[in-house]
């Protein structure tokens, strides 16, 4: 059961999840090579070392070969460490690629010269195989013919050229190894589909607020907090309900409850793609307008505060807002730019309420 769980092709995602998984593994595959590159790194030093105080004698690899891929592994780990750093998806993948097929030809190479010189050995090859397709996942669809077809031009290879080294026992267990590879190639890439689709679902549940669907205030905490490193216009809408008390005291705290509801669905219809809500407790909402200036924000503000107070919340029930507008500036770290915002709403909430109210960036007070 468990293992027919692992091949299972009913684990389908979503098409925009589907871009975010390749994303995913893309970073992960980087990683791995990134901690592998070193771990080999070492051990070819080592290995060296070894064969320079002669505690390994007999050996069949020339120093050239081992420094010369001990050179390529360092180079390797430069780009693998600078091209991670980088924004472009398409570079990331690129390199992975060149460096799977690298190190395969590589591999196909070293095993064609063993037969060559009557040295019969697969292992090298398995090996490099093996661990090329555990540390860099791909769809199997990408990696199956990937390791079929690597392994089908080195027989076809040691066939035509070392006929007589090569024979069936040869093709029998390197065979058996592909079916091997091949299997655990696509138990592992499921594996790490579930484990991403498990790791998705927690931090899209721990990001939101149970009640009205929004984010919640650690979300919003944290979105704040990656905008304050990089500057563009960005404003905060700080919106609290006006006698919100009474609804409940009126209808009931059920009845309260749905109207929270039902203002996070007006927010969220009202916002762009770009903003970002969210729920900051009780009944006070805080959205995050990416590229807008105060002017923009105010604008939206208002448009917001019009929906909202002709919005037909059932059994008669309709509520004002009062809004505090604030445009973030690069040196504002969340608590103050909160608290500005802050400052505007409770102005607001001070002289008259279902209105909105902003700060003036020049001297931090509330525009009068
Ligand atoms: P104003 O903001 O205009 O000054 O008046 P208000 O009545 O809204 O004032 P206040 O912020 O003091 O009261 C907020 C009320 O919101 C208090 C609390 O009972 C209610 N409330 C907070 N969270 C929830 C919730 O999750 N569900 C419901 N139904 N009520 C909530
Ligand atoms: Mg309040
Ligand atoms: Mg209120």
């Amino acid at each position: 059961m468990q293992i027919k769980k692992l091949f299972s092709e009913s684990i389908k995602l979503k098409d925009e999840e589907k871009v975010q998984f390749r994303h995913y593994f893309i970073t992960e595959n980087l990683n791995r090579m990134k901690s592998m590159g070193v771990l080999f790194i070492f051990v070819l030093i080592f290995y060296e070392i070894l064969l320079l105080i002669n505690f390994l004698p007999n050996n069949n690899i020339p120093h050239y070969v081992l420094l010369s891929v001990l050179a390529l592994l360092i180079v390797g780990q430069v780009l693998i460490r600078t091209i991670s750093k980088s924004k472009s998806w398409k570079l990331k993948q690129l390199l992975t690629e060149v460096t799977y097929y690298t190190l395969l030809v590589l591999a196909i190479i070293y095993t064609y010269m063993m037969f060559r010189n009557n040295t019969p050995d697969f292992a090298l090859f398995f090996v490099v195989l093996f661990i090329l397709d555990m540390a860099m996942l791909d769809s199997p669809y990408k990696t199956v013919p990937k390791i079929i077809g690597s392994y089908v031009i080195l027989i076809i290879l040691l066939y035509t050229t070392s006929k007589s080294y090569f024979g069936y026992s040869h093709l029998f267990t390197s065979m058996a190894f592909i079916i091997m590879c091949v299997f655990s190639c696509i138990a592992s890439f499921n594996n790490q589909k579930v484990l991403y689709i498990e790791k998705t679902e927690h931090k899209n549940a721990s990001e939101r607020d149970q009640l009205t669907g929004l984010n919640n205030r650690r979300k919003i905490d944290e979105v704040l907090s990656m905008h304050t490193k990089e500057w563009q216009p960005i404003s905060i809408l700080m919106i609290d309900i006006d006698f919100f008390k009474k609804i409940n005291d009126t209808y009931g705290h059920q009845q309260g409850d749905d109207v929270l509801v039902q203002l996070g669905q007006v927010i969220k219809g009202h916002l762009r793609t770009s903003d970002i809500a969210g729920r900051w407790g009780g009944e006070e909402f805080v959205i995050i307008c990416n590229a807008t200036n105060s002017k923009q924000a105010r604008m939206l503000a208002e448009r917001l505060r019009v929906k909202i107070s002709s919005h037909d919340f059932g059994n008669n029930i309709r509520v004002n807002v009062s809004i505090g507008v604030c445009e973030m500036q690069d040196k504002d770290t969340i608590v103050q730019i909160i608290g500005l915002a802050d400052k505007a709403l409770y102005y607001a909430k001070e002289n008259g309420r279902n209105r909105i109210d902003w700060i003036d960036r020049t001297t931090d007070e509330v525009t009068k």
